[in-house]
């Protein structure tokens, strides 16, 4: 990516190129404003982006979308944005497979046909299952401010009273959300499986990453300027309003509007140098990041056939999910039974994701070879002819993706989706600061990219009405 910068003076500074910074400067740029993004990588993308290592792409973490449909928010977004026939979008079908020593358990793109499998496997829940997928997707039977208080597990529970189907259900979720049933807020776990489980399985072109570029490449046509490979070091701000942010120690933009697409802990406590109220504070010291997550990534030499390409694979070894979760909350990554594994669409790439905890760079740094083996071994349990087909493996730790990306303790999906931590005082799209607004997974509870997606838009729209108002 190269950079376009041309000027020192900006309407908007967008800090951070995910995807959520990316939408909301296509809107702003689109709608007249000159606005700048600096990202620190070479490339935009953040957890959403791809890789290439030793001839292998791969996924660094994101691996398809979610919320297509018509009228879906990813779906909304292309079309308005006028990128929509510029991705060469598949939907892969099933998007996932649930896999235990008792069943296997599709999630087809056509629901009729998930809720006939799913009833034919457990035929006592049958009318119960036909319940629970349909008021999942009209949410007509269900009280939003209740879905808002309740767990997942006990909203599971109003519907089902068999373990194994709860325990399929649940543990998509831990993957997608790095939370157990039990703690997860049935809203957020709702959502994901509305917006991505159930409406998911598309894949950009060749890559995550051709999602980003494209997003991207509108942004500079809509005359943004993307500035790569920097850092921002400070926001500035002058009698509780921002005025712009600096760069390579000295280097000055000035800037009416400040976006922040990165971590909240590092926009409030970092970037603007604890010039935020004590309660502000003491919230964002007291709030819970979510897990992180352990990625395998694994090149291969194409001969790799016992699981379909582009489908999210989850093996469920046992039945006891919430178990899951305290192995990865306990820092224990080695002891994971579960997984999720996935053979890319190119058909020679392979990741795995399990949940995990932070632990220090030590650990990782001593562990890391012992464990891309001891969960080769597991993977093994569903491509028994995975080892003999291996040519590069390699893995992303937490700390892979807490230097990669500067979220909190590597976490996977900003701050952990429980009811407690439903919208935070101070955190949201507008700030205390007069000016400064935060876009991305950081902001308030959302979950994955169709989330950050809606927000970068939402972000963008509070700052075109204040714009309207001023003229
Ligand atoms: C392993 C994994 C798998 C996932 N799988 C999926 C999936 O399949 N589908 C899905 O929908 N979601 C998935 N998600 C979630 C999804 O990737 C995220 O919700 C989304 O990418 C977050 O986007 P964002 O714009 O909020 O921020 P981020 O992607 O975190 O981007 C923030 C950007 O800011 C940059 N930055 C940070 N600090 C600074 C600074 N000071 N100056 C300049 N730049 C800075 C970073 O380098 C980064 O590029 C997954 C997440 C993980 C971790």
């Amino acid at each position: 990516m190269k950079s376009r910068i041309t000027k020192n003076k900006y309407d908007a500074v967008i800090i951070g190129g995910g995807v959520s910074g990316l939408v909301c400067g296509c809107y702003l740029a689109r709608a007249g404003l000159q606005v700048i993004l600096i990202e620190k990588n070479v490339n935009a993308g953040g957890y959403s982006g791809s890789f290439q290592k030793k001839g292998f792409v791969f996924d660094a973490c994101a691996h398809a979308l979610g919320s297509l449909r018509e009228g879906g928010f990813i779906e909304q977004i292309l079309k308005d944005l006028e990128i929509k026939d510029r991705l060469k979008m598949k939907r892969y079908d099933p998007s996932d497979i649930v896999i235990s020593k008792d069943f296997k358990l599709h999630f087809w793109s056509d629901l009729d046909k998930t809720i006939q499998e799913f009833s034919a496997v457990f035929p006592k829940e049958a009318v119960n299952i036909n319940r629970f997928f349909k008021d999942i997707i009209d949410l007509k039977n269900v009280s939003l401010a209740q879905l808002k208080s309740k767990s997942f597990k006990d909203f599971l529970g109003s519907y089902f009273s068999d373990v194994r189907l709860i325990a399929a259900l649940s543990l998509p979720v831990l993957g997608n959300a790095s939370l157990a049933a039990s703690k997860i807020s049935a809203y957020t776990a709702v959502a994901l499986y509305k917006e991505f489980i159930l409406d998911g399985g598309y894949y950009p072109g060749t890559k995550m990453q051709d999602f980003v570029d494209i997003l991207a490449k509108r942004f500079k046509e809509f005359g943004g300027d993307i500035l790569p490979s920097t850092l921002v070091e400070r926001i500035s701000i002058k009698d509780g309003k921002v005025e712009g942010v600096y760069i390579n120690k000295d280097d000055f933009i000035e800037s009416r509007y400040v976006i922040s697409n990165v971590d909240a802990r590092q926009t409030f406590l970092e970037l603007i140098n604890g010039k935020i109220d004590l309660n502000l504070s003491d919230t964002l010291n007291n709030l819970s990041p979510s897990l992180s997550i352990f990625i395998l990534y694994l090149g291969t030499n194409g001969q790799v056939d016992s699981i379909p390409p582009g489908v999210n694979v989850w093996f469920l070894p046992h039945y006891n999910v919430e178990n899951m979760y305290e192995v990865a909350d306990k820092k224990t990554v080695d002891q994971s039974e579960w997984f999720m594994v996935r053979l890319a669409p190119n058909k020679k790439s392979i990741t795995m994701l399990v949940t995990s905890a932070f632990e220090n760079p030590e650990y990782w740094k001593e562990n890391k070879k012992k464990l891309i083996n001891l969960f080769i071994k597991k993977i093994e349990q569903v491509i028994p002819e995975l080892s003999q087909n291996i040519i590069f493996k390699d893995a992303a730790t937490p700390n892979t993706l807490y230097k990669w990306t500067l979220n909190y303790r590597g976490a996977a999906y900003g701050w952990a989706g429980t009811p407690s931590q439903f919208a935070i005082p101070g955190l949201s799209q507008s700030t205390p600061i007069k000016n400064l607004y935060l876009t991305g997974h950081w902001t308030t509870l959302v979950q994955g990219i169709p989330g950050v997606v809606y927000l970068g838009r939402d972000t963008a729209k509070i700052i075109l009405n204040r714009e309207k108002v001023k003229k």
